[in-house]
């Protein structure tokens, strides 16, 4: 990115949000269920599994997270009542993390029962640092508790991430492993693109080490060839791990690794709550920046 784009990211925030919604359509499957099951169902017919994400990060009220919850015991009905292949995502503030440790597990308890009696599997995502402590305890608590059909994420970015893996290993746990997006202090987090990259296949070699099921959620090409160069010296089997990307990103990328013979999940949120999650992605596009600039230049100039 150059330095204007970098500081037009900075500016996003301020970019009127139907300028946000129309550049991060492709992000996001829509509002509704429906229409995330026909994303889902797309990119089932392409050989492509998913995890769907309910948008909502942003719950003040009990009420609120346990509407989500709710939320995804009717995406678990629909994913078995049309036959598709796809597990789910869930944050733990849109969960009432931040209104109280006990609800949020309750509410997690409810998610997990629900893929339970559908065989089905839960990821919780990682979110800024202020959770990482608490997801891993709640994470380590689910599992010990007899939870077997619930994984985490971790993020390479953060330094403490290697000795988190191995404080998990004994689990065997099953991690989606990322880069990390929100903003973190240099103090705690790499900020150097080079030393995240590096952390990352750090982090690769000691998960599969430790005989955990890894998702290598990336679309960085250069990570996507060391992570299956590893997962190629280990003879692992090809359902022994797994590709992740996010919807509308690299999709024909995508496309080739499925036709290699690669698992590859696809992260397909849908929701009301789609502000938060686009402006993330839009921050991440390098492409992007100057685009919705120019757009918002001439909204403000009565063009759009
Ligand atoms: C399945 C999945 C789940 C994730 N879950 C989490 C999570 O729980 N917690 C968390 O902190 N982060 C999560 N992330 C986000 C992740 O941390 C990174 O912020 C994100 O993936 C971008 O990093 P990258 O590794 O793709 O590398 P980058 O260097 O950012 O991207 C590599 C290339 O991919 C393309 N690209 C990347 N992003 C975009 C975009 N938005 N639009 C267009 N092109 C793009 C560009 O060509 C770019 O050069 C997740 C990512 C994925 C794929």
């Amino acid at each position: 990115m150059t330095l204007l784009d970098r500081a037009i990211v900075r500016l996003l925030p301020a970019v009127p949000k139907p300028v946000v919604q129309r550049f991060s359509a492709r992000y996001i499957a829509g509002a509704t269920l429906p229409e995330a099951v026909r994303a889902v169902k797309d990119l089932n017919a392409a050989g492509k599994l998913a995890t769907i994400d309910v948008l909502g990060e942003e719950v003040t009220h009990e009420d609120e997270a346990r509407a989500i919850a709710a939320a995804y015991g009717n995406v678990f009905a629909e994913i078995e009542r049309e036959g598709l292949d796809s597990n789910v995502s869930v944050k733990l503030t849109a969960l009432g993390l931040h209104l109280s440790y006990e609800l949020c597990r309750e509410n997690v308890e409810d998610v997990l029962a629900a893929a339970a009696a559908r065989a089905n599997f839960v990821r919780i995502d990682m979110e800024d640092s202020t959770t990482t402590t608490e997801t891993l305890r709640l994470y380590r608590e689910l599992r010990e508790s007899g939870h077997d059909n619930v994984g985490v994420v971790l993020q390479a970015y953060l330094r403490r991430t290697l000795d988190d893996v191995r404080a998990l290993a004994d689990l065997r746990p099953n991690v989606r492993l990322c880069k990390g997006i929100y903003v973190e202090p240099p103090s705690i987090a790499f900020t150097d693109h080079d030393a995240v990259r590096a952390s990352f296949v750090r982090c690769v070699d000691a998960l599969l080490d430790a005989g955990a099921y890894v998702g290598i959620a990336t679309h960085d090409e250069w990570l996507i060839g060391e992570a299956l160069e590893r997962v190629r010296r280990r003879s692992l089997a090809r359902d022994a791990y797994e590709l992740q990307m996010l919807l509308g990103v690299r999709d024909d990328r995508a496309t080739e690794l499925v036709a290699d013979g690669h698992r590859l999940r696809v992260y397909v949120p849908y929701g009301e709550q789609w502000y938060g999650y686009s402006l993330r992605r839009l921050q991440e596009n390098p492409a992007m920046a100057g685009t919705i600039a120019r757009a918002t230049v001439g909204r403000a100039f009565g063009r759009l």
